[in-house]
């Protein structure tokens, strides 16, 4: 059997060949994730035509997720050898070159909401600075507290610090118009900060004529306070724990991801997990305890996907990464008892009573396969919530559709030819279980979906087959 749980990878020099790549898709990687803040043109486009020439054992190839960079601050100026020694004064500007007092940061960023002894931190929170005075809207003046060698390109993070930056950039709305024409099935915006934020990818997108779902990534101070709007208003949610730990303490990393987990499992959105799963791996073939001890937790959380950065994009053993993280999965979901929790809340939606009474039945009578025939995917988002122990098939007549659903926990998607006459739908779905042999004939199984087919959100069908 697949594991419920889905795989993410990165892409970067240390997989970005064929053979690198088809392997870890045959390990049990799910979705790759093209980090949009690295290379050119040329080289974006050379890693979409390498994803594009593998292929999943379902008979497509592995989904796309297209992670736009959004406004991160970078270092853009800093003397050769810059180090800072603690206790330092030193300005983070944007308004003029750097020198020996002087660090520059990314232009066209504006500060406000600035309070004294505030933190600016560097490099992934290596280096922190306290902020001793605002001297306008685009230089302040810090105190070194943690010392280090400043490099041009490091991230810099304003946790508590209001940014006057664009939800796009320049780059991303090129990035975006670029994964649209290449066939991305999934767009990552980086450093949301409201549930608005969502609009302006909106925009684009049909300004382009398409719409693709889009997954926020938490890793803003601003997000955590608005994560209920922000799950209500994207279609997924990345906890990005990199930049989150640098933006709020690393002690509440976790406190914030089961937050982030409960809210988006109580949407039916998906919900990943991303960075440092296995840090250690990037030059060792054995994970630490505490790495498998966290994946296995995320497991037992019922989150939809974990994802691996560096670790795959830049790390020695990127097929061994892959192959550590399914097994983890495997052997956890082998230990989740089968029989199903009580199912949550009291439902007033068509479709949230019926995707319900679907895991009812199926608990009730032992039911083992649920068959959903989804257009849109969201007939199996619906469904999946719920963490049902059966066989959870998403029956699609469209390739970009099976490919979306790859992030999504438990389901398995096929695709079969257009149907859009509910009639049709037991024979198709006996034919298809003949073929996959999950139950016996004489078996009893589920179809749900939506009537009249192909209208979104209209889950109001269910239907107890026996094959
Ligand atoms: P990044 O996102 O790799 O784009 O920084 C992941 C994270 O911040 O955890
Ligand atoms: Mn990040």
């Amino acid at each position: 059997m697949e594991n419920n749980t889905k795989i993410i990878a990165t892409i970067g020099p240390a997989c970005s060949n064929k053979k690198t790549l088809q392997s870890m898709v045959d390990s049990g990687l799910n979705v790759f994730r093209l980090n949009m803040s690295h290379g050119d043109k040329s080289s974006k486009l050379k890693l979409y035509n390498l994803v594009k020439s593998l292929s999943h054992k379902n008979g497509e190839r592995p989904c796309l997720l297209a992670d736009l960079a959004g406004p991160k601050i970078r270092i853009t100026d800093v003397m050769p050898n810059f180090i800072l020694d603690a206790g330092q004064i030193v300005t983070i500007t944007n308004e003029k070159d750097a020198d020996d007092n002087h660090i520059c940061v990314t232009k066209d960023v504006g500060f406000t909401n600035i309070t004294k002894g505030a933190a600016i931190l560097i490099n992934d929170g290596r280096i922190r600075l306290e902020v001793i005075d605002a001297i306008s809207k685009n230089a302040i003046k810090c105190k070194t507290e943690i010392g280090g060698l400043v490099e041009p390109g490091k991230g810099v993070n304003f946790p508590g610090i209001t940014l006057n930056v664009p939800t796009l950039t320049n780059q991303d709305k090129v990035d975006l118009k670029m994964a649209l024409d290449e066939g991305a099935d999934w767009i990552a915006l980086s450093f949301v900060r409201s549930a608005n934020d969502v609009k302006e990818v909106h925009a684009i997108m049909d300004e382009a004529g398409k719409r693709l779902p889009v997954m926020a990534k938490i890793e803003k101070w601003e997000a955590i306070k608005d994560v209920n709007a922000i799950a209500e208003s994207f279609d997924g949610i990345m906890v990005a724990r990199g930049d989150l730990g640098v933006e709020i303490p690393a002690e509440q990393v976790p406190i914030a991801q089961k937050q982030m987990i409960d809210v988006s499992r109580s949407l039916g959105k998906p919900i990943v997990i991303a960075t440092q799963l296995l840090e250690s791996m990037i030059d060792s073939l054995t994970p630490t305890r505490a790495e498998v001890s966290d994946i296995a937790n995320a497991v037992f959380d019922g989150v939809d996907a974990l994802m691996v950065t560096g670790e795959t994009a830049m790390g020695q053993y990127p097929n061994d990464v892959i192959q550590t993280l399914a097994r983890v999965i495997a052997e956890t979901e082998r230990s989740i008892p089968a029989q199903q929790k009580p199912l949550p809340e009291t439902v007033t939606k068509t479709a949230d009573a019926i995707s319900h009474a679907v895991c009812e039945i199926a608990i009730d009578l032992n039911i083992k396969v649920v068959m959903t025939m989804t257009h849109s995917g969201s007939t199996a988002l619906m469904i999946a919530r719920y963490r049902p122990q059966t066989n959870l098939l998403a029956l699609t007549p469209f390739a970009h559709i099976l490919r979306q659903l790859q992030i999504v926990w438990g389901v398995m998607a096929i695709k079969v030819e257009k149907y859009d006459n509910v009639d049709v739908v037991p024979n198709l779905c006996k034919s298809v279980l003949e073929e996959m042999q999950l139950i016996e004939s004489g078996e009893r199984f589920v179809i749900t979906g939506g009537v009249p087919m192909g209208v979104t959100g209209t889950t109001n069908y269910l239907s107890v087959q026996i094959r």
